[in-house]
Protein backbone atom coordinates (compact mmCIF):
# COMPACT_ATOMS: atom_id res chain seq x y z
CA UNK A 1 0.00 0.00 0.00
CA UNK A 2 1.23 3.78 -0.59
CA UNK A 3 2.08 6.16 1.96
CA UNK A 4 0.44 9.27 1.95
CA UNK A 5 2.53 11.97 4.62
CA UNK A 6 -0.51 15.08 5.36
CA UNK A 7 1.34 18.67 6.18
CA UNK A 8 -1.02 21.14 7.36
CA UNK A 9 -1.13 24.62 8.45
CA UNK A 10 -0.73 28.27 8.80
CA UNK A 11 0.14 30.43 5.57
CA UNK A 12 3.90 30.52 5.42
CA UNK A 13 4.90 28.00 8.13
CA UNK A 14 7.51 26.72 5.87
CA UNK A 15 5.24 23.56 4.82
CA UNK A 16 6.27 23.71 1.77
CA UNK A 17 9.99 23.59 2.21
CA UNK A 18 9.67 20.87 4.69
CA UNK A 19 7.68 19.00 2.29
CA UNK A 20 10.27 19.44 -0.47
CA UNK A 21 12.66 17.92 1.82
CA UNK A 22 10.90 15.40 3.04
CA UNK A 23 10.25 14.02 -0.62
CA UNK A 24 13.73 14.01 -1.52
CA UNK A 25 14.96 12.15 1.31
CA UNK A 26 11.94 9.79 1.03
CA UNK A 27 12.03 9.48 -2.81
CA UNK A 28 8.36 10.18 -2.55
CA UNK A 29 6.30 12.79 -4.90
CA UNK A 30 5.54 16.09 -3.45
CA UNK A 31 2.05 17.99 -3.87
CA UNK A 32 1.40 21.56 -3.47
CA UNK A 33 -2.18 21.64 -2.68
CA UNK A 34 -2.28 25.30 -2.37
CA UNK A 35 -0.96 26.11 -5.61
CA UNK A 36 -3.91 24.28 -7.12
CA UNK A 37 -6.07 26.56 -5.44
CA UNK A 38 -3.99 29.28 -6.63
CA UNK A 39 -4.15 28.15 -10.56
CA UNK A 40 -8.12 27.98 -10.06
CA UNK A 41 -7.90 31.34 -8.66
CA UNK A 42 -6.33 32.39 -11.43
CA UNK A 43 -8.47 31.39 -14.04
CA UNK A 44 -10.93 32.85 -11.79
CA UNK A 45 -9.29 36.62 -12.08
CA UNK A 46 -8.41 36.20 -16.22
CA UNK A 47 -11.96 35.10 -16.92
CA UNK A 48 -13.54 37.52 -14.64
CA UNK A 49 -15.71 34.83 -12.81
CA UNK A 50 -18.05 36.40 -10.49
CA UNK A 51 -17.53 34.50 -6.67
CA UNK A 52 -21.47 34.45 -6.29
CA UNK A 53 -22.58 32.66 -9.78
CA UNK A 54 -22.50 29.21 -8.97
CA UNK A 55 -23.15 28.18 -12.72
CA UNK A 56 -20.04 30.41 -14.10
CA UNK A 57 -18.38 28.56 -11.14
CA UNK A 58 -19.15 25.52 -12.55
CA UNK A 59 -18.68 25.70 -16.04
CA UNK A 60 -15.25 27.26 -15.05
CA UNK A 61 -14.03 24.50 -13.09
CA UNK A 62 -15.09 22.10 -15.73
CA UNK A 63 -12.80 24.42 -18.08
CA UNK A 64 -9.67 24.01 -15.59
CA UNK A 65 -6.87 21.37 -16.16
CA UNK A 66 -4.24 20.99 -13.99
CA UNK A 67 -1.18 18.95 -14.06
CA UNK A 68 2.04 18.74 -12.03
CA UNK A 69 5.55 18.12 -13.70
CA UNK A 70 9.01 17.83 -12.80
CA UNK A 71 11.88 18.97 -14.20
CA UNK A 72 15.31 19.10 -12.67
CA UNK A 73 14.12 18.27 -9.43
CA UNK A 74 11.83 21.02 -9.96
CA UNK A 75 7.96 20.83 -10.05
CA UNK A 76 5.62 22.71 -11.73
CA UNK A 77 2.27 23.94 -11.93
CA UNK A 78 -0.09 24.12 -15.66
CA UNK A 79 -3.31 25.47 -15.82
CA UNK A 80 -4.77 23.87 -18.92
CA UNK A 81 -1.21 23.63 -20.76
CA UNK A 82 0.27 26.57 -19.65
CA UNK A 83 3.07 26.65 -16.91
CA UNK A 84 1.68 29.18 -14.50
CA UNK A 85 4.34 28.17 -11.07
CA UNK A 86 5.75 31.83 -11.01
CA UNK A 87 2.07 33.84 -11.51
CA UNK A 88 0.45 31.89 -9.06
CA UNK A 89 2.73 33.67 -6.62
CA UNK A 90 1.99 37.26 -7.20
CA UNK A 91 -0.05 39.11 -4.63
CA UNK A 92 -2.59 39.44 -6.92
CA UNK A 93 -3.52 36.11 -6.90
CA UNK A 94 -2.54 35.77 -2.80
CA UNK A 95 -5.42 38.74 -2.30
CA UNK A 96 -8.24 36.31 -3.80
CA UNK A 97 -7.14 32.88 -3.18
CA UNK A 98 -8.83 32.56 0.18
CA UNK A 99 -12.13 33.49 -1.18
CA UNK A 100 -12.14 31.57 -4.40
CA UNK A 101 -10.66 28.36 -1.56
CA UNK A 102 -13.74 28.73 0.47
CA UNK A 103 -16.09 28.29 -2.17
CA UNK A 104 -17.69 24.47 -2.26
CA UNK A 105 -17.37 23.68 -5.65
CA UNK A 106 -14.29 24.64 -6.03
CA UNK A 107 -13.18 22.55 -2.89
CA UNK A 108 -15.31 19.44 -4.13
CA UNK A 109 -13.35 19.32 -7.78
CA UNK A 110 -9.81 19.74 -6.02
CA UNK A 111 -10.09 17.26 -3.36
CA UNK A 112 -11.23 14.71 -5.85
CA UNK A 113 -8.09 15.43 -8.05
CA UNK A 114 -5.96 15.55 -5.13
CA UNK A 115 -6.87 12.11 -3.82
CA UNK A 116 -6.66 10.84 -7.23
CA UNK A 117 -2.99 12.00 -7.24
CA UNK A 118 -2.21 10.12 -3.52
CA UNK A 119 -4.25 6.37 -4.58
CA UNK A 120 -1.59 5.47 -6.73
CA UNK A 121 1.88 6.72 -5.61
CA UNK A 122 3.82 7.72 -2.04
CA UNK A 123 2.94 11.37 -1.62
CA UNK A 124 3.94 13.92 1.14
CA UNK A 125 1.06 16.97 0.45
CA UNK A 126 0.36 19.92 2.27
CA UNK A 127 -2.29 22.24 2.34
CA UNK A 128 -5.00 23.33 5.31
CA UNK A 129 -7.44 20.11 5.00
CA UNK A 130 -5.28 17.56 3.69
CA UNK A 131 -5.50 15.28 7.24
CA UNK A 132 -8.59 16.36 8.41
CA UNK A 133 -10.53 16.03 4.64
CA UNK A 134 -8.49 15.13 1.89
CA UNK A 135 -6.79 12.03 3.58
CA UNK A 136 -8.25 10.74 7.02
CA UNK A 137 -6.43 7.96 6.81
CA UNK A 138 -2.84 9.52 6.07
CA UNK A 139 -0.01 7.21 7.85
CA UNK A 140 1.61 10.50 8.95
CA UNK A 141 0.03 13.75 9.95
CA UNK A 142 1.84 17.00 10.73
CA UNK A 143 0.73 20.08 11.65
CA UNK A 144 2.79 23.22 11.49
CA UNK A 145 3.03 26.75 13.09
CA UNK A 146 5.68 29.48 13.24
CA UNK A 147 5.45 33.21 14.85
CA UNK A 148 3.72 35.22 12.73
CA UNK A 149 5.83 37.62 12.40
CA UNK A 150 8.91 35.19 11.80
CA UNK A 151 6.23 33.86 8.65
CA UNK A 152 5.82 37.12 7.57
CA UNK A 153 9.54 37.73 7.14
CA UNK A 154 10.35 34.71 5.27
CA UNK A 155 7.78 35.20 2.74
CA UNK A 156 8.54 38.73 2.09
CA UNK A 157 12.38 37.62 1.49
CA UNK A 158 11.12 35.28 -0.94
CA UNK A 159 9.01 37.17 -2.68
CA UNK A 160 11.27 40.18 -2.95
CA UNK A 161 12.88 39.39 -5.98
CA UNK A 162 10.43 38.55 -8.35
CA UNK A 163 7.81 41.26 -6.39
CA UNK A 164 10.38 44.18 -6.23
CA UNK A 165 7.62 46.81 -4.97
CA UNK A 166 6.11 44.68 -2.20
CA UNK A 167 6.47 45.72 1.64
CA UNK A 168 6.79 43.86 5.20
CA UNK A 169 3.61 45.24 5.79
CA UNK A 170 1.28 43.98 2.86
CA UNK A 171 2.78 40.45 2.81
CA UNK A 172 2.26 40.29 6.89
CA UNK A 173 -1.61 41.52 6.25
CA UNK A 174 -1.51 39.35 3.49
CA UNK A 175 -0.85 36.07 5.70
CA UNK A 176 -2.96 37.39 8.83
CA UNK A 177 -6.06 37.92 6.21
CA UNK A 178 -5.83 34.44 4.79
CA UNK A 179 -5.39 32.60 8.60
CA UNK A 180 -8.35 34.04 9.08
CA UNK A 181 -10.37 33.16 6.33
CA UNK A 182 -8.79 29.93 6.19
CA UNK A 183 -9.54 29.08 10.10
CA UNK A 184 -13.42 30.63 9.62
CA UNK A 185 -14.48 29.44 6.55
CA UNK A 186 -17.73 27.22 6.18
CA UNK A 187 -16.18 24.62 4.00
CA UNK A 188 -13.29 22.65 5.77
CA UNK A 189 -12.04 25.05 7.63
CA UNK A 190 -8.10 24.72 8.22
CA UNK A 191 -8.30 22.96 12.20
CA UNK A 192 -5.10 20.48 12.94
CA UNK A 193 -6.58 16.40 12.91
CA UNK A 194 -6.68 14.77 16.17
CA UNK A 195 -4.08 12.64 15.65
CA UNK A 196 -1.39 15.01 13.85
CA UNK A 197 1.97 15.79 15.22
CA UNK A 198 2.35 19.71 16.21
CA UNK A 199 5.86 20.96 14.55
CA UNK A 200 6.35 24.56 15.60
CA UNK A 201 9.13 25.87 13.27
CA UNK A 202 9.73 29.29 15.33
CA UNK A 203 13.07 28.37 16.65
CA UNK A 204 14.28 25.33 14.28
CA UNK A 205 16.79 25.09 11.39
CA UNK A 206 15.14 23.35 7.78
CA UNK A 207 17.72 20.83 9.10
CA UNK A 208 15.99 19.98 12.20
CA UNK A 209 12.88 20.11 11.29
CA UNK A 210 13.27 17.35 8.54
CA UNK A 211 15.16 15.31 11.74
CA UNK A 212 11.73 16.14 13.50
CA UNK A 213 9.24 15.02 10.80
CA UNK A 214 11.90 12.14 9.63
CA UNK A 215 11.66 10.90 13.01
CA UNK A 216 7.79 10.70 13.08
CA UNK A 217 7.96 9.03 9.58
CA UNK A 218 10.43 5.96 9.72
CA UNK A 219 9.40 3.00 12.25
O1 LIG B 1 -0.41 26.85 0.62
P1 LIG B 1 -0.70 28.20 0.03
O2 LIG B 1 -0.42 29.32 0.97
O3 LIG B 1 -0.07 28.40 -1.31
O4 LIG B 1 -2.28 28.18 -0.22
C1 LIG B 1 -2.96 29.29 -0.72
C2 LIG B 1 -4.39 29.30 -0.21
O5 LIG B 1 -5.10 28.19 -0.75
C3 LIG B 1 -4.57 29.19 1.29
O6 LIG B 1 -4.49 30.45 1.94
C4 LIG B 1 -5.97 28.59 1.39
O7 LIG B 1 -6.96 29.61 1.27
C5 LIG B 1 -6.07 27.72 0.17
N1 LIG B 1 -5.84 26.30 0.46
C6 LIG B 1 -6.89 25.56 0.95
N2 LIG B 1 -6.75 24.23 1.15
C7 LIG B 1 -5.59 23.60 0.88
C8 LIG B 1 -4.48 24.36 0.39
C9 LIG B 1 -4.64 25.71 0.21
O8 LIG B 1 -7.95 26.11 1.21
N3 LIG B 1 -5.48 22.29 1.05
Amino acid sequence: NNIVVAIDGYSSCGKSTLAKALAKELHFIYVDSGAMYRAVTLYFLRHKIDLENHAQIAEALHNIHLNFHTQNHKTFITLNEEDVSDEIRQMHVAEKVSSVAAIKEVRVAMVRQQQRLGRSKNIIMDGRDIGTVVFPDAQVKLFMTADPKIRAERRYKELLPTNPTITLEEVFDNLAHRDYQDTTREESPLTRAEDAIILDNTDLSQDEQLMFAISHIEP
